[in-house]
């Protein structure tokens, strides 16, 4: 399967996926001729992927975005291709001991893939995990349980005994209901219990304007929130904010600098009509450079009332 043999199925959307509210600020359209997925390229719909940040709640997102069936599908077929392990996970650990003192806890983390997070936090409780797809090499402690979906489903199926942790690293990004998401999230999490995200922030994006943020070039990322999002929707459910603190991506946290990645994202900048084309005949289209060293995501703690 590649990008002549299969068809992409899109839905476009008008609305903020967040607030419903269809006031928008438009932001052009994303500058890429390819998505690509794992080992995939995907050709975006005729009209480009146009963005917009929702006037109401600050939400930027995508006015088209692949189906849910469609992104199953690909992301079934790409999964070995789509987390590289090897993260310690120290900063999320000092978070959640923070929080737990020297405590036993019950965590559950969302978007679990192998369960690399999970080993990291190894210790008293259970530690299960939620995802769309069981990874092979997944464990679960004793007690433990895998949730089989994605947070935004109307229904999920558990054991309705909540979390004093819940964890979402890199996942918002990813919903297509971020309402639905929020209200999974806060019933997983017991009264008094944190949810844990981290998530791109637009308001600290490496690149402006947004359509040349490579974050948004990825074909599974449908919004991108920033600090006024999540306070709207935090609020909406109830939830308090008890800190946002900007960082790197967990993947680039120790990343060290790096000239000629610097020297590539501003040949893009300078022109990415011309870069573009350079990608075509170089055969290497389709990745957006990125800012080395960005800090462009957040870290958010919301705690549930007790
Ligand atoms: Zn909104």
């Amino acid at each position: 399967m590649d990008a002549l043999t299969f068809v992409p199925e899109w839905y476009f959307q008008e609305t903020c996926p967040s607030c419903r509210d269809n006031a928008k600020v438009r932001l052009g359209r994303l500058s890429i001729d390819n998505y690509v997925f794992g080992t995939r390229r995907i050709v975006p719909p005729a009209g480009g992927i146009p963005l917009a940040r929702c006037a109401a709640c600050g939400l930027t997102y995508k006015l088209a975005i692949p189906t849910p069936p469609f992104l199953r599908r690909l992301t079934a077929l790409e999964q070995s291709e789509l987390w590289l392990p090897g993260y310690d996970f120290a900063a999320e650990l000092a978070v959640v001991h923070a929080h737990c003192g020297g405590a036993a806890y019950d965590l559950l983390d969302v978007g679990a893939a192998g369960g690399e997070f999970l080993r990291a936090a190894a210790g008293e409780g259970r530690r299960s995990a939620l995802d769309i797809v069981r990874f092979d090499r997944l464990t679960l402690s004793a007690g433990g349980e895998f949730i089989a979906g994605s947070i935004d489903d109307p229904e999920l199926h558990w054991s309705g005994e909540p979390y004093d942790v819940v964890t979402a690293f890199d996942i918002l990004e990813h919903v297509y209901s971020p309402s639905a998401a929020m209200e999974n999230l806060r019933t997983l999490t017991r009264p008094g219990g944190i949810i844990i995200i981290e998530t791109g922030d637009t308001d600290a994006a490496s690149a402006n304007p947004l359509q040349y943020w490579y974050y948004l070039a990825y074909f599974e990322h449908h919004i991108a929130w920033n600090a006024q999002a999540i306070a709207a929707i935090a609020h909406r459910f109830e939830l308090d904010l008890v800190s946002i603190e900007r960082k790197r991506h967990k993947l680039a946290a120790k990343e060290i600098f790096d000239p000629e990645a610097l020297a590539k994202y501003h040949c893009f900048r300078l022109s990415p009509r011309i870069y573009r084309t350079l990608q075509r005949w170089g055969r290497f289209d389709g990745s957006t450079p990125s800012l080395p060293n960005a800090t462009d995501h957040m870290r958010v703690v919301l705690r549930r009332r007790p």
